[in-house]
């Protein structure tokens, strides 16, 4: 057996506990091609999970799914100028079929704007066609240079990208509340995780787009990551791949678009978040597995205690995803460990003495208590403690955000905690010489500007001290 490697405390380091935390999870392994990720079954699980719990709310909105080719011949890409400005570092280029060299080279999907409207602009024809309301999950290839992080930042992530059309601004703006309010309730309700909701600054906004908003998410180490966002895109992508329409009094008109998507680096995110010194924790609602039995057996009792093992799967298998660890090359100590690792929310463990008394002992991963529970009432508990798992995590990871983000009313302070590992809260001028100078000193970019924390303000801009306009939060990013 492999020496295991010397455990690293999250308080401690958080950057390479979440490496050995997700790595060592067994949801995943690392692809061929530096910054790709294998997502094996419990893995591949949590974003089948989230996909299906984001697609029937985007179906019943309106939203209906399509799929488009992966490929993007160069002269498309580079339609629009600020999207291609913002994206031509990253972009993997296909130069070459066989042994013959392309006419035109081709670009692997960063994200398919500009292979979508050149079809959107032949279809639309007039008001009768609007909304179009369209979205696809794929998986799409930026290819960074900077230090990859498995989920958190990849060459190849998996996400959804929504891209909508409408008749006019008001329809358009209105769709923004519509979808943050589905990815919110998703991460609530499946991730356990509440997120920042705001705008993102012209400089971060995503490339193309008139205005961009977010849910963003501070990390245990105080950085800042970015999970769903949402951008307005105005008229700039339709006048630039001429998506017009003849409105009602048959004068010709170009739409309004947005584009919105959820990646994989939430399931980043929220491994991250949960997760403690001994690995990750997979909220209840998204475990392949949520309930682990593991017999505790000798050779004398062995076929007694599978018997009554097996009786309590079948007891509680209607109600939860349970699995009984039966496997011989393992003690059960091991095991509790790798389940542990795994994440698994809740394990039972069934041996001699429980089998006399006809209960089980229940572990629960997030807080280590153990409990004797009668086996005739283990469904109503189970039930309860998954509920009361769930939302354990939940509270956590939301006051671990607020604990990780500092207030801070001068440079002097803002250089000083983003050193010491916390995101700021800054008063803002609005300036985005301002915003650079914080990120070329302290490595900190904006995160967004948070709604419903724009009252009141009153005092001067965290660097130029010019009367500011915005709260808003600053961090290292990843
Ligand atoms: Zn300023």
């Amino acid at each position: 057996m492999e020496k295991p490697e010397k455990p690293i405390k999250k308080d401690e380091n958080f950057s390479e506990w979440y490496v050995q935390a997700v790595m060592h999870s067994g949801l995943f392994d690392y692809g061929e091609v530096s910054g790709t990720l294998i997502f094996r079954p419990d893995g591949y699980y949590l974003w089948e999970s989230i996909q299906k719990a984001v697609d029937p709310l985007f179906k019943e909105a309106g939203i209906q799914n399509v799929c488009f080719p992966l490929f993007i011949p160069k002269h498309f890409l580079e339609k629009e100028k600020e999207h291609i400005e913002g994206f031509s570092a990253e972009v993997a280029w296909v130069t070459r079929g066989g042994q013959s060299e392309l006419e035109e080279e081709l670009a692997v999907r960063p994200t398919s704007e500009t292979i979508m409207y050149p079809a959107y602009s032949k279809w639309i024809r007039s008001w009768r066609d609007l909304p179009m309301r369209y979205n696809q999950w794929n998986n799409v290839v930026r290819w960074e240079f900077r230090h990859p992080t498995p989920l958190l930042r990849s060459r190849e992530f998996l996400w959804n990208e929504g891209h909508t059309v409408f008749a006019t601004k008001e329809e358009a703006d209105a769709e923004r509340d519509q979808v943050l309010g589905i990815y919110k309730n998703v991460l609530k309700e499946y991730l356990a995780l509440e997120g920042i909701v705001g705008q993102k600054t012209d400089s971060e906004k995503f490339a193309g787009a008139e205005k961009t908003f977010s849910i963003e998410f501070i990390m245990p180490d105080g950085r800042i990551s970015q999970g769903p966002d949402f951008h307005v895109d105005g008229q700039k992508f339709s006048k630039a791949f001429d998506i017009t329409f003849l409105d009602k009094e048959g004068k010709r008109q170009y739409a309004y678009q947005n584009t919105f998507a959820i990646s994989t680096r939430m399931i980043g995110i929220m491994l991250g978040m949960h997760g403690d010194d001994k690995g990750i924790i997979i909220p209840p609602r998204l475990a392949r597995i949520q309930v682990v039995a593991v017999p505790i057996y000798s050779e004398e009792n062995k076929a007694e205690i599978l018997k009554y093992a097996n009786e309590v799967r079948e007891k509680i298998s209607n109600d939860f995803r349970v699995f009984v660890d039966e496997s011989d090359a393992y003690s059960p100590g091991w095991k509790f460990n790798e389940w542990e690792r795994a994440g698994v929310p809740v394990r039972i463990e069934i041996g001699k003495k429980e089998m006399s008394s006809k209960s089980v002992t229940v572990f629960r991963r997030d807080t280590f208590a153990k409990e004797n529970v009668e086996t005739a009432n283990l469904s109503i508990y189970l039930s309860k403690l998954l509920q009361e798992i769930h939302e354990n995590l939940y509270q956590k990871s939301k006051s671990l955000i607020k604990t990780k983000i500092m207030a801070v009313g001068n440079y002097e302070k803002l250089k000083e905690a983003v050193k010491a590992g916390y995101a700021v809260k800054v008063l803002w001028c609005g300036d985005k010489e301002c915003e650079a100078k914080i990120k070329e000193d302290t490595a900190a970019r904006s995160s967004n500007i948070p709604f419903g924390e724009q009252e009141n303000i009153n005092g001067a801009c965290v660097y130029c001290g010019k009367p500011a306009k915005y709260r808003i939060n600053f961090g290292r990013s990843y």
